[in-house]
């Protein structure tokens, strides 16, 4: 079976790929005999996050809003893992042409090709960000969405039409809606990255507003399990959520983060709050664990110190990027 990946070249799409090719997390790895990866290698995307020499693995540098590329590789390939997008909440405010672009444009572009070749399944990786905030209590799969940030709109814009292309020409699209994701590789933009290169190197660390939101963790490695076995066992059309279970406020991953990496509260400046920032992301993924077995592996204490240690120790890797924006 020969799965076209998109995105891999970022932070969970290129955890999916090591995974499928080194067996192990990924559930029924063996039955992809080969993995071609669409990236077109933004600021986000690093080559160095794939082994390249890998024999079951190809690379195509290139914009998923490319028809003729997009058709070229869809031909090939018999089933889709889509995690290509702009990713960042931040950028989407000052600019959001490219999250237009890339995630609803190059979503459809995708879908369009993957109909005419007549592809197995697709899996449209999204976020929980689409249901919007949520004050008490957790969304369901069948709660409306009411994205607030430009990201999370152009997610649930893609969300629509990858799930249109199911209901109107009866293409395999399944949908992954997950939290906020750690580990290691995650561009420093982003805010345990973010924190943890500027803690390392005793700098200051931005928090916005009061740090009273609140987010639900998830390692990169559970995410990555949870989109296979939705690629593997989910049903055509449907929607899967993917929590991690550990929710914290920023003001709690902060002293995390500070613990972890010998800093002090001297080091945490509070910055005017993002605008439109959400209070709090929280999703039931009852249906993911019922139908699909899934259940987050790894904990979110050793997760983290593990992935503070991956900076520590690969410096070369995240000291080139340099972040200029806020957490
Ligand atoms: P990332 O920004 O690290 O990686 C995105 C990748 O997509 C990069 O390699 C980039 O080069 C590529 N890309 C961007 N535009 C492209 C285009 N037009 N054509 C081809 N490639 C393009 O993002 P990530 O954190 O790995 O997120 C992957 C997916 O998972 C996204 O769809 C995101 O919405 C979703 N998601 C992320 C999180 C999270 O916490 N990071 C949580 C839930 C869902």
């Amino acid at each position: 079976m020969h799965l076209l990946v998109t995105g891999a070249a970022g932070f969970i799409g290129s955890a999916y790929v090591r995974a499928l090719l080194a067996p192990g997390p990924v559930e029924a790895a063996a039955e992809v005999s080969h993995v071609t990866v669409l990236d077109k290698l933004t600021y986000a995307g690093r080559l160095d996050n794939l082994d390249l020499t890998h024999p079951r693995l190809s690379f195509a540098q290139g914009d998923i809003c490319d028809p003729e590329l997009v058709d070229r590789l869809m031909a090939r390939a018999d089933q889709v893992v889509h995690f290509a997008a702009e990713s960042h909440v931040d950028r989407s405010i000052t600019g959001a042409d490219a999250f237009v672009r890339t995630n609803v444009t190059g979503t459809q572009t995708l879908l369009d090709a993957a109909l005419r070749h007549g592809v197995d399944r697709f899996v449209h990786v999204s976020t929980d960000e689409v249901y919007g905030s949520v004050a008490s209590g957790s969304f369901t799969e069948e709660d409306p969405l009411s994205p607030n940030s430009p990201y999370a709109a152009s997610k649930a814009s893609s969300d629509l039409i990858a799930l249109s292309y199911h209901r109107t020409h009866g293409l395999d699209v399944r949908v992954t809606r997950c939290c906020n994701n750690y580990g290691p590789r995650q561009f420093p933009e982003k805010v345990i990255p973010l924190f943890v290169s500027r803690l390392l190197d005793g700098g200051e660390v931005p928090l916005y507003g009061d740090g009273k939101n609140v987010r639900d963790w998830l390692h990169v490695e559970d995410h990555c399990r949870g989109v296979d076995l939705v690629r593997i066992g989910g049903r055509p059309g449907e929607i899967y959520n993917i929590s991690g279970g550990t929710e914290l406020s920023n003001l709690e991953l902060t002293e995390l983060l500070l613990k972890a990496c010998g800093g002090s509260w001297d080091q945490v400046r509070y910055v005017e709050d993002r605008k439109g920032h959400d209070w709090r992301y929280s999703i039931h993924d009852d249906k993911a664990r019922t139908e699909l077995g899934y259940r987050p592996q790894r904990d979110f204490a050793s997760g983290l110190a593990e992935t503070v240690a991956w900076y520590r120790n690969n410096r070369s890797w995240w000291e080139p990027l340099s972040p200029g924006a806020t957490a």
